[in-house]
């Protein structure tokens, strides 16, 4: 669990890149400078994980490239003490990068093996999340509502539970589609109305069904 100068200077030449491909958000570049993307993923991996790419995660998924996490990360427009939703906390990252950034996150994995490794990790790393082990289809109505509301696997279609958990004024960003997706950001402006706004394609691993739990 080491975090060396080695390591800084590659986050610092990583959030360069991100900087150059369109990224502007001071606060997600910050945060990209600052979590030791190594620690989340197989140390195998750790001469990689500066590079701009996925790789595989515990339970079959992957961890999103650098500039997937930055780019979901502007959209959101994060404010310091913003209560975020994530769907999907697979290694973690993501949602490191967001606590980063001030928010107050809670996330929600439904594949066991990753929800363990992934609490593990932020005890040891200092990460304060609220975690929960479920599907995201349903959100958390508990703790509902949240002022932004990520999704980080494909979607086949926007849940009705997701929208519903939006503030108004919040933002939602969720990639729809199956092969590929789009990146679609939706601003809830009233009670029943959702702006919705497309950015370009994405590739993510899909959102799946609790019925199909263990795949
Ligand atoms: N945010 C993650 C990305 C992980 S990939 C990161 O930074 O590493 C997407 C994750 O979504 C996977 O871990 C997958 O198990 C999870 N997932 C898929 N369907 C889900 C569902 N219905 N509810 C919650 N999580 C889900």
């Amino acid at each position: 669990m080491k975090d060396t100068p080695k390591h800084q200077g590659r986050r610092k030449k990583l959030a360069d890149q991100l900087a150059e491909k369109g990224i502007t958000d001071q606060r997600v570049l910050h945060a990209i400078k600052t979590v030791p993307r190594h620690l989340f993923l197989d140390s195998s991996f750790e001469d990689y994980a500066y590079q701009d790419q996925a790789f595989p995660i515990a339970a079959n998924q992957t961890i999103s490239h650098p500039f997937t996490v930055a780019f979901q990360s502007q959209l959101l427009e994060i404010a310091p003490g913003d209560k975020v939703l994530e769907v999907g906390t697979g290694s973690g990252y993501q949602a490191a990068v967001l606590i980063e950034m001030g928010a107050k996150v809670y996330t929600i994995e439904r594949q066991h093996e990753l929800f363990s490794i992934t609490k593990n990790l932020f005890n040891k790393l200092g990460y304060r999340a609220k975690m929960s082990f479920g599907d995201g289809y349903k959100g958390m109505p508990a703790f509902a509502p949240f002022r932004k509301i990520i999704v980080t696997a494909g979607a086949p279609y926007i849940p009705e539970d997701l929208l519903s958990q939006l503030e108004i004024g919040g933002r939602m960003v969720i990639p729809v589609g199956d092969d590929d997706q789009d990146m679609i950001l939706l601003v809830r402006e009233s009670e029943n109305d959702f702006k919705r706004h497309t950015f370009g394609k994405f590739r993510f691993v899909p959102l799946l069904k609790s019925k199909q739990s263990g795949q």
